[in-house]
This record gives structure tokens, C-alpha cells and sequence, in this order.
């Protein structure tokens, strides 16, 4: 993996706007190495216009995007180099086999990876030779994951990685990311899912209308609002409906 700076991302009043919206309203973080940090907020707050300006997909209006000390202005390449982006499922070849996916990827990037080994890390080498159109959404996600993990990044982006899985395949999704993230990597994640955002990151930036309204560990802002005197409505139970589904159907994926 290439050398990493602390902090290996910094977003510096970023601005962008289209026409009248104002989808990203001087938005300025810091992570650290080795960190997990999520970005929560309603639809439209501005995630992914955020991540996006990071990743040198989009140009911001003004402010900076630093990763890893290169400034995403003056090197959208190098940054495009030591990153990995989870892309959306319908960026992948229906007819290839899992194993040749990989190895076209690390062929863009002129990256030596060993296939099998990336796909034993995700969970799919028994799947090595099958195709991505046979794959569950579970395995497709992890496929995508494996794919942006070609060129070992310094930085691994996900957005909204367990969207529509099941509980199973969610908590298998999670293990992945703690093990990407013991690994080394620094991962920054959009999620809509407040458990996910609380088991995984270690700080979390809530967004709305383009603005961060709040930033700390998932622990401190709970303990912030309790210090205003809030309780919540209902007396919480001790097992969620999520603990029910899993006693019933097991913690095993089915895939
Ligand atoms: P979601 O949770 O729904 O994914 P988000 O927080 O990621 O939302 P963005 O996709 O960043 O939000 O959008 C922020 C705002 O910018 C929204 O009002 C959206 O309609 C607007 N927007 C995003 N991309 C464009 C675009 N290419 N052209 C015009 N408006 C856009």
C-alpha cells in the first residue's frame, strides 16, 4: 500500500452548487488514518456530492479535497490511483466470471492481484468461476467490494453498501469492513441505516442541506442529546425485531 499522511482526507469549505441548491454548503472534515467515517443525513442533504468532490468524480465550486496530501484539483489521477470506489452493480459484465471481473479490473489498474485470494477475502472464491448475473445482492456487493480493493487503497469508499440486503448478509457485509479496516485502510461510508453507522464508524458526520450539523464518535452524540434531558418515547426493549428475525432464521448466510 502506498505511504499514508495523517489526515488522510481534509475537505476545506467545500462549496458546490446547481442552479437555485446549494448541495454542498461549505462542508469542511477531517479524517484520520486507519478511521472509519460515516456521512448520515436525509435524501438530497448532500453525501454523495461530498464523496464525490473527494473521489475527483465531480469538481467542487471552491474549497479543497485533500487526500493523502494530493490536492484533488491538481491530481484527480493520482487520487483516482490510491482509492477504491465501490461502483454500482450495473458496472459490471453480466457474462464474465467472478475471477475474470477481478482480473480485468487489476488490469486497469495495472495492479498484481492475486483473483482467488481477493475473492476468499470477500467470501466468493467457491463462486470463482460462476458468473455475476447468477450472483444474490449480497455476493454482488462483496464482489464490488473486492473490485475496489484491486489496487489496495489507501482509502476504501462505500456508499450505501448494505442497502437492500438482508440482516444476514448485512452482518457478513459489516465483518468485511472491519477486516478491510484492521488491514489498515481508512474507510468513509454513506449509510441511511443508524445501526449500521453506529456498529461500523468511528465518527459520523450528520449533513443536511449541504452543511455538517454534527460530527463526533457514534457514543459522544448519544450522550450529548441524553445531556439535554431527552427519552425516548418508548421504554427500549431489550431485543430488537432485527434479534427475532435472526433467532429465527440463524446468523448463517443463505448464499
Ligand atoms: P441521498 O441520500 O438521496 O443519496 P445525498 O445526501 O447523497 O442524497 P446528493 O445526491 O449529494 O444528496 O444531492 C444533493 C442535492 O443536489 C439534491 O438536492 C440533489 O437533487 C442535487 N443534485 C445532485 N446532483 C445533481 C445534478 N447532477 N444536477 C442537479 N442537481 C443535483
Amino acid at each position: 500500500m502506498t505511504s499514508t499522511i495523517d489526515p488522510v482526507i481534509v475537505a476545506r469549505d467545500l462549496r458546490k452548487t446547481y442552479g437555485d441548491i446549494k448541495a454542498v454548503d461549505g462542508i469542511s472534515f477531517e479524517v484520520k488514518r486507519g478511521e472509519v467515517f460515516g456521512m448520515l443525513g436525509p435524501n438530497g442533504a448532500g453525501k454523495t456530492t461530498t464523496v464525490e468532490i473527494l473521489e475527483g468524480m465531480r469538481d467542487a465550486d471552491s474549497g479543497d479535497a485533500i487526500i493523502n496530501g494530493i490536492n484533488v484539483k491538481d491530481d484527480p489521477r493520482g487520487v483516482k490511483s490510491i482509492i477504491g470506489v465501490q461502483l454500482q452493480q450495473n458496472a459490471f459484465f453480466d457474462n464474465l466470471r467472478l475471477a475474470e471481473i477481478i482480473d480485468l479490473y487489476a488490469k486497469l489498474y495495472e495492479a498484481k492481484v492475486d483473483p482467488i485470494e481477493l475473492l476468499s477475502r470477500v467470501g466468493l472464491e467457491a463462486r470463482k468461476n460462476g458468473k455475476y448475473a447468477q450472483l444474490s445482492g449480497g455476493q454482488k456487493q462483496r464482489l464490488s467490494i473486492a473490485v475496489a480493493l484491486v489496487n489496495d487503497p489507501v482509502i476504501l469508499f462505500l456508499d450505501e453498501p448494505t442497502t437492500g440486503l438482508d440482516p444476514q448478509a448485512r452482518r457478513q457485509l459489516w465483518a468485511l469492513v472491519r477486516d478491510i479496516r484492521s488491514n489498515g485502510s481508512t474507510i468513509m461510508l454513506t449509510t441511511h441505516y443508524m445501526e449500521e453507522a453506529e456498529e461500523l464508524c468511528d465518527r459520523i458526520a450528520v449533513v443536511e442541506d449541504g452543511k455538517i450539523i454534527a460530527l463526533d464518535t457514534p457514543g459522544n452524540l448519544i450522550d450529548q442529546l441524553l445531556a439535554t434531558g431527552f427519552r425516548p418515547e418508548k421504554r427500549i426493549r431489550e431485543a430488537t425485531l432485527d434479534d427475532v428475525f435472526l433467532n429465527l432464521t440463524g446468523r448463517d448466510l443463505r448464499d
